[in-house]
């Protein structure tokens, strides 16, 4: 079995040339963060990915967690992992140093959780729920509960889950029916069933701190009533000792396409009379919490994606340099290897541009999210908030599409290999499934974009970020050649089919918002190949003063090469998609449910 290997060239290149590492490193708190420093932080992290985590991704695979005497046992060597994944630090990279967190900006953590979602999709959902955890008790708990808490999961002593999916709530959140009832000391009894909890259940951690949506008796119907509880699975003393067991017990947990390490668990409260839980905040504030959340546990989701994609792409890459296959086009009696092979360049060449789309767009973003929360200037922070919140649906769903796309060719670059489970292409596959799936499906991130982030302001953060674009397409004609020209065309083109269908958005939204929203996945997938293609142009151009300047090597060259062929093969579809966007409502809603 192959095994990972972080992508460091282009990672650094990323943080350094594209999303202004030097820029964050100048917000208060990030001074150390310097590209030595950054350079440091992924070697090790890198390390420990391949030579740690990968091992046991193939493994955990075959053997999935197990539910045996009412328990959940992960696979062989997941808890031993976690152990040096928390000793070395890892938990708290980018959290509150006020409770032992290392406060790395968020354009660090995202290059590092990149690798750990490539070397180990199943392993990486445990930290990646219990740093959620983290985040919403930093943002929304009092202070006497984070005290309590949040030490202990920063340091992975504790696990943390998210507690919102019931058999009848799932995208649809005003459905919960979990109960909190109120005690005299200020506590709070849960009752109920949620279902497809991450980690709800494992044999790693002394503790296991569930983050659980419920309902007070007063509360008022819908989304409104909901509030936040913080519900351990061990009661802890206020001075942090462990006790009795709460009444909270796993029922079992699901057999599943992908992620097989990872359990997937039922989960009752209450089952004894009501779990002892605390209210995070205040009552009936449940919803805005989690989406104060919400753009963090999005992203993160979102490189998954582009995670995955990269370890699909390593593999198939390997074993395109090694299968011996046919003649080449090009002449000669013997069988080549199959990279020589047109369709087999254009499919490994479609896997690399988007991956290299993603991560470019993905660091970017995540460098103005620190903006946004650390810069000391309130209108630099609005305006990087409105780039973030703009572009998190499209981190969120388009990666995550893109990572069904890339995986299902890297089971093609394989062939009849790729569909047997012993080459690990299969298994990329079915773990990037789920990905669409969670944190909002795809749907659903669409929705938000053209409803919460265009329709409601006009398209007028779409519009500014669109003329940033179009700067990179003007610096374009600067550089000669016919990459350049046909990189400088397609942006262009891409750019006027956003601005056509994100005009369509913010005039119909308000009018008729059924109609625009039978456009919206095309408008998120529009967005998002518009936004990749942008970064890679400024890739390109990086690479080709780099090349000027005497540093002619294969990296800048492929960089032009890459950000061409995405040029044709990806942003081609752009008027299409706006088309889609502006013309499709008729074809779907003249269809009426029963002709179905
Ligand atoms: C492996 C796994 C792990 C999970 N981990 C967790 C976890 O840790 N914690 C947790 O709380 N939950 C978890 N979930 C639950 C997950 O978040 C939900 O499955 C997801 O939100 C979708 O809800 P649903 O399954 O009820 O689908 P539904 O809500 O029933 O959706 C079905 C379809 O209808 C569409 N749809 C629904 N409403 C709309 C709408 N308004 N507009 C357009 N389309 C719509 C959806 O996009 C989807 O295509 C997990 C699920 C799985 C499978």
């Amino acid at each position: 079995m192959d095994i990972y290997a972080a992508p460091l060239k282009d990672q650094l290149f990323c943080l350094t040339r594209l999303s202004g590492l030097d820029d964050v490193q100048n917000l208060p708190g990030c001074e150390e963060v310097t590209a030595e420093f950054a350079d440091a932080v992924l070697q090790e992290s890198g390390r420990f990915a391949s030579k740690v985590l990968s091992p046991l991704n193939h493994t955990g695979d075959r053997e999935g967690a197990q539910w045996v005497d009412y328990r959940v046992a992960t696979p062989a060597g997941f808890k031993d992992a976690y152990q040096q994944y928390v000793a070395a630090g890892w938990n708290g990279l980018g959290c509150d140093p006020e409770f032992g967190g290392q406060g790395m900006p968020k354009l660090i953590v995202a290059a590092v959780q990149e690798m750990w979602r490539s070397a180990n999709l199943s392993f990486s959902l445990a930290p990646l729920l219990t740093v959620g955890a983290i985040e919403a008790l930093t943002l929304c708990a009092s202070e006497p509960l984070k005290h309590q808490f949040l030490p202990k999961m920063i340091a992975g002593t504790w696990a943390g889950t998210m507690n919102l999916t019931e058999p009848q709530a799932g995208t649809d959140l005003s459905l919960i029916r979990t109960r909190a009832t109120p005690q005299a000391d200020g506590t709070y009894r849960i009752v109920g069933q949620k279902i497809f909890i991450t980690y709800g259940e494992q044999d790693w951690t002394e503790n296991i701190i569930h983050l659980v949506l419920a309902r007070t008796p007063t509360a008022p119907a819908g989304v409104r009533g909901i509030s936040m509880f913080l519900v351990p699975k061990i009661l802890v003393s206020t001075s942090g000792q462990l006790g009795e067991p709460n009444d909270v017990v796993c029922t079992g947990i699901e057999h599943k396409l992908g992620i097989h390490a990872s359990p997937t668990c039922s989960m009752s409260y209450g089952d004894k009379g009501g779990a002892l839980g605390y209210l995070v905040g205040e009552e009936n504030r449940g919803l805005e919490y989690m989406f104060i959340m919400m753009n963090s546990a999005r992203f993160s989701v979102g490189l998954e994606g582009l995670g995955i994609s990269e370890a699909a792409y390593q593999k198939a890459r390997a074993y395109a340099r090694t299968r011996v296959q046919s003649r080449s086009l090009t002449g000669g009696k013997e069988s080549v290897t199959i990279i020589h092979h047109p369709d087999v360049k254009r499919m490994l060449l479609m896997m690399r541009s988007k991956i290299e789309a993603m991560r470019s767009l993905a660091y970017v973003v995540a460098a103005r999210h620190d903006f946004a929360i650390r810069h000391p200037d309130a209108a630099i922070r609005k305006q990087n908030q409105q780039f973030v919140d703009l572009m998190i649906p499209v981190v969120k769903g388009w990666f995550t599409e893109n990572g069904q796309q890339i995986t299902s060719l890297g089971i093609q670059v394989h062939g009849g290999m790729g569909y047997i489970e012993e080459t690990g292409a299969a298994q990329y596959f079915r773990d990037a499934r789920i990905a669409t799936i969670y944190e909002g499906t795809t749907g659903i991130q669409a929705n938000d974009l053209i409803g919460r982030k265009i329709g409601r302001e006009s398209g007028a953060t779409l519009f500014a970020v669109l003329d940033e674009i179009d700067t990179v397409a003007a610096e374009l004609a600067k550089f000669d050649g016919d990459h350049f020209a046909a990189i400088r065309a397609a942006l262009a083109d891409g750019v006027r089919a956003v601005r056509r269908a994100g005009t369509y958005i913010a005039a119909q939204f308000g009018a008729d918002a059924t109609a625009v929203s039978v456009g919206a996945v095309p408008f998120l997938e529009l967005l998002g190949i518009v936004a990749g293609g942008w970064q890679l142009a400024r890739a390109a151009m990086i690479a080709q003063t780099e090349i000027d300047a005497g540093r002619s090597e294969n990296f800048y060259k492929a960089k032009i090469v890459t950000a061409r062929f995405y040029s044709d093969h990806v942003l081609s579809a752009a008027a299409g998609l706006a088309q889609t966007v502006v013309c499709g409502a008729p074809g779907a809603l003249d269809m009426a449910n029963d002709w179905y």
